[in-house]
């Protein structure tokens, strides 16, 4: 009888889990170095939506895109981008075929979970001025306060002027802050003393603005009025105008390197502005194929994409009409829809890493490794795979042959967001996508601290969904 050499079979037949540092040479690890000083750089201007967009319109327009509004006749290789309400942004490459050979989508989000301030925010109490605030996505409210926070945002004043805010980025800005309670104070005696820490309630997440009195005893409020007088010397801003206004409250800290070795990223908003830079990287850098390429980075993923400017909105419709009609293709509806039915789109959105603190929470053997690639999960959702799609074995495979002919492209296989099966969960705008008959799945950056104002990320997986998405597009 034949001996069977098993240590051979094993390396034929097992799945065998590396990361992309094991795997990729000097060259391939320099260049994702490289990548992450454009991300770092991309990231830590680009706190808001509208900032995102128009940061991505530029790097757009260096690359030879221009605004659909200027576009004549459209033909193979013209390079278009519409924005809709300055907060999510549609890039076509035209392709050799028309529409009805279908489509390459990558889908990001370039929202982030940050506090919002609220329609009448400003109040004073115990001689102090403070904003009130809204949480905008899911966060873990323990972790806004005493952390250095900057405003972002836009006021329309009674004139119409419009107003932009953005204050506490800068080294010689003032930054402003949520206050926490002293642990001091905060053991009840009913406890028995032990420290059960107060959990902070979203009332609380109120935000220091400042200090100094105007000089009148008859004036109640005089820190109050004293910041109101400075936001109308400085912006022409009164009270009134706070109705008419978006501020974001966000973390004024930069993008950084993290650990001896640099080899991950610290950041506000990576969630999922690292997709958003990847997939529109990639998209920049892909060369002209049959298909027509689109990037979109849409709007209000953290809240459920509900909302004229998501993935529910039908705006990305009327992108698709106006490409037709520029395509001088008499078609409507009906020609995007058929399109749809044989399209391709990747749902950019991060996921989680395995935290070695929190292994509980996880199904360890199809949960996503920091710096093992790019994540890709055929479902999210939570218990009994509500509230999300799921991509088909046929699309997996498909795709599955377009990552392997780069050896650098390093993939990881997941599902359920990581999670155990009824542990929670999460969605994405993959099921938004599969909704209009394309096919869908979620590829994308796994990582640790995820909604949290500072989130981490890996260098390798920021590349490697660079590298994957360029496959993508030109697959
Ligand atoms: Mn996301
Ligand atoms: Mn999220």
């Amino acid at each position: 009888m034949k001996k069977i050499d098993y240590q051979k079979l094993e390396k034929q037949l097992k799945l065998e889990k590396k990361s992309c540092w094991e795997i990729w040479d000097g060259k391939t690890k320099k260049e994702a170095f490289d990548f992450a000083e454009g991300y770092k750089k991309f990231i830590s201007e680009s706190k808001t939506e509208s900032e995102a967009v128009e940061t991505g319109i530029k790097l757009a327009k260096e690359n030879g895109f221009i605004d659909i509004k200027e576009a004549k006749l459209l033909k193979a290789g013209d390079k278009i981008y519409t924005v809709n309400r300055d907060k999510s942004l549609f890039l076509a490459r035209i392709g050799k075929q028309g529409l009805d050979k279908g489509m390459k989508i990558i889908m990001s989000h370039i929202d982030s979970p940050h506090l919002d301030f609220k329609i009448n925010p400003f109040y004073e109490d115990e001689n102090l001025a403070f904003a009130k605030t809204h949480y905008y996505g899911g966060i873990k409210k323990y972790q806004w306060p005493t952390i250095s926070l900057a405003l972002h945002g836009v006021v329309y004043l009674e004139n119409g002027k419009k107003i932009n805010i953005k204050i506490g980025e800068q080294d010689d800005e003032p930054i402003f802050m949520i206050t926490d309670l002293l642990p001091h104070l905060d053991r009840s005696i009913d406890s028995g003393g032990k420290a059960e820490y107060h959990k902070i309630k979203g009332e609380e997440l109120n935000l220091l603005l400042g200090s100094l009195p105007v000089n009148d005893k008859k004036i109640k409020e005089k820190v109050k009025l004293a910041i109101l007088e400075y936001l109308f010397n400085k912006y022409g801003i009164k009270e009134d105008d706070l109705a008419s206004a978006e501020i974001q409250v966000v973390p004024s800290e930069k993008a950084r390197d993290l650990g001896f070795d640099r080899s991950l990223i610290s950041a506000y908003g990576q969630d999922d502005k690292a997709c958003a830079y990847s997939s529109l990287m990639s998209f920049l850098d892909a060369k002209v194929v049959d298909q027509t390429q689109i990037c979109v980075w849409t709007d209000r993923e953290e809240i459920g994409s509900d909302g004229n400017t998501s993935t529910q909105s039908l705006f990305f419709e009327s992108f698709m009409l106006d490409i037709l009609k520029l395509s001088q293709n008499k078609g409507g509806l009906e020609e995007v829809y058929h399109s749809y039915n044989i399209s391709q789109a990747i749902s950019a959105d991060v996921t989680v890493a395995v935290d070695p603190d929190y292994k509980d929470v996880y199904d360890l053997r199809n949960a996503c490794r920091m710096g093992f690639g790019l994540a890709i999960e055929k479902y999210t959702g939570h218990g009994g795979k509500y509230e999300t799609s799921e991509a088909s074995a046929q699309f997996i495979y498909e795709l599955k042959k377009v990552f392997n002919q780069d050896k650098n492209i390093v993939c990881q296989f997941a599902g359920g967001t990581g999670g155990k099966v009824d542990q929670g969960g999460g969605g994405t705008i993959a099921k938004y996508l599969a909704n209009r008959n394309i096919d869908v799945v979620d590829a994308g950056i796994a990582l640790f601290n995820m909604h949290a104002p500072l989130e981490i990320a890996s260098k390798a997986d920021i590349y490697c969904a660079y590298l994957g998405y360029k496959a993508f597009y030109q697959g």
